[in-house]
């Protein structure tokens, strides 16, 4: 369970909303309020003697921690390099400000980073900082809002003020970091309690609005969000967020720099194959690439060795992609339908992209009871309808191998068969079913429904065929799969003697 965090600011905020409470409840029943005010009158003026301290505590905590500058440089952010080329750019005002004022160059004020979560936009914050000799002021977005009007403004307020003294204090300069600006900057006007949102952003675009090149400080926003689609229109416009950059997921060259910054520090074994790994991370973020890379080196440890496997990295991609293992243990029936369900899926997946296993197991972890782990190639950005029915088809793999070999099909295969009409939608909506290009909306249901059904249908009449033709090796290969728990690509095309994809009539 989550516990929430509150500023000091909010807990004296709700305290005091809650005294208010009482006393008007108090009130309603008749009691006397006169020994209350007395308090009350007490305990304004020991905040008021005293409180600055706390005030400035709580402050302190909403204006990140002063006079420092971050440690991170580019060189420690792997891949991202547009990222970092458009951020380099917007910092030149900072770094070299009498050329930008000879050029009659209008400073960049605000950048803005968009992309998924765990993909560097803090790291890429930290190191502009770093790159620009600047103090690093982190907020979020979440820490400006209050139900009460005019408090978001106020610390909207006290973080920029405090960033201009923190700077004027050291280098000049300092950055204000505000992640999740979507929080804030949402669009005005929407939200239920939307005085007290609006008047925070437009606090937000005059303070950014104030930032000149004239000034003896210099100021820079940098914001990180994940749903650009929500900022109100008045926050990118130009003269604000001037530039947008784009942080996305990294692709195989980012993520094997990424796993070599994380694996600098650790003992790597010969046998580890970064190139590899990175291959097999395909949708991993940094995020996951440095939980990657300490999971591994935890193995490495658990089992007393003194250097990071090949072994520990592929075990740890697969705590990363599927979760933790978990305690549930299925009755030996369950795991022979497993195995086969399994094993199904892998036969399939070799014969639409043969080599594509990397491993086959029954180990359950989170909510799984056992997977099929897959290498993609190449990162794919365009799917053609052949590979959308190739995926069909391995999703269908299992539960038809369930009904070939064990005679009857399990619960087992419900989140298959979610995949494979999502698959089978995006060949509808992409225009590449027999329907042509259609508009979904427009389309009458029932239309839409028939033809979904029929990609389904020609799919599974194509995997019933290859299931078929190789149920012996599918059921030797399951009682091999029970025996080990998991078995490697390899060694499930020598089990089901793949090498000769034609025997099965694939
Ligand atoms: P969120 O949107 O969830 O706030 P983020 O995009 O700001 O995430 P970071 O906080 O910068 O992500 O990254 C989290 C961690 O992931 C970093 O501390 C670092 O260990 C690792 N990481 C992410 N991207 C990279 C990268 N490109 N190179 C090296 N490490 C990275």
């Amino acid at each position: 369970m989550r516990v929430p965090k509150f500023s000091v600011n909010t807990l004296i905020e709700i305290a005091v909303g809650a005294f208010a409470a009482v006393l008007t409840a108090l009130a309603l029943e008749g009691v006397s309020l006169g020994p209350f005010f007395i308090l009350g009158g007490l305990t304004a003026l020991v905040y008021l003697t005293f409180g600055g301290r706390v005030g400035a505590q709580a402050a302190g905590g909403l204006q990140g921690n002063p006079t420092s500058i971050p440690a991170v440089k580019f060189d420690d952010i792997g891949g991202q390099e547009s990222a970092k080329r458009e951020l380099c750019e917007g910092l030149e005002f900072i770094n070299d400000p009498e050329r930008v004022r000879d050029l009659g160059i209008r400073p960049l004020k605000g950048l803005l980073l968009v992309g998924p979560p765990g993909t560097g936009k803090t790291m890429l914050a930290k190191a502009a900082a770093n790159y620009t000799n600047s103090v690093f002021i982190p907020v979020s977005g979440s820490e400006f809002v209050e139900i009460y009007a005019g408090v978001g403004a106020k610390r909207v307020r006290q973080v920029f003020a405090n960033a201009r003294k923190q700077a004027k204090k050291s280098t000049g300069s300092a950055v204000v970091f505000i992640d999740e600006i979507d929080v804030l900057g949402g669009h005005r006007g929407k939200h239920s309690s939307h005085l007290e949102y609006d008047q925070t952003l437009n606090q937000l675009l005059v303070e950014m609005d104030g930032i000149s090149t004239a000034d003896d400080t210099r100021i820079l926003v940098i914001a990180a969000t994940n749903r650009v689609d929500l900022l109100d229109p008045a926050l990118l416009r130009p003269g604000r967020f001037d530039r947008i950059i784009r942080v996305d997921l990294p692709e195989k060259e980012g993520r094997l720099k990424i796993l070599q910054i994380h694996t600098r520090n650790k003992p790597i074994a010969e046998d580890v194959d970064l190139e590899v790994i990175a291959q097999e991370t395909y949708g991993f973020s940094g995020a996951h690439l440095e939980s990657l890379a300490n999971e591994a080196a935890i193995l490495a440890l658990r089992s007393s060795e003194d250097s990071v496997r090949m072994a520990h990295f592929r075990e740890a991609i697969e705590k990363v992609m599927m979760g933790e293992k978990t305690d549930r243990q299925p009755s030996r029936a369950e795991l022979e339908r497993i195995a086969v369900h399994e094993i199904g899926h892998g036969l399939v997946g070799e014969i639409v992209r043969p080599g594509s296993v990397s491993s086959v197991a029954i180990t359950p972890r989170s909510n799984a009871l056992g997977y099929v782990r897959n290498a993609p190639r190449d990162d794919m950005y365009l799917y053609t309808k052949e590979h959308l029915e190739g995926q069909i088809k391995i999703c269908l793999a299992g539960c038809i191998a369930e009904d070939v070999v064990c005679g009857s099909r399990s619960t087992g295969a419900a989140s298959d068969f979610e995949q494979a009409f999502k698959f089978a939608r995006q060949i509808i909506d992409s225009g590449m079913s027999e329907l042509g290009i259609v508009s979904r909306d427009d389309l009458p249901r029932a239309t839409y429904n028939r033809t979904l059904t029929q990609i389904i249908s020609k799919q599974e009449d194509i995997v019933r065929s290859y299931v078929e033709g190789a149920k012996n090796r599918i059921f030797e290969a399951s009682r091999e799969l029970i025996k080990r728990e998991r078995i490697s690509g390899d060694e499930l095309r020598r089990l089901l003697a793949l090498q000769d994809t034609e025997c099965i009539g694939a």
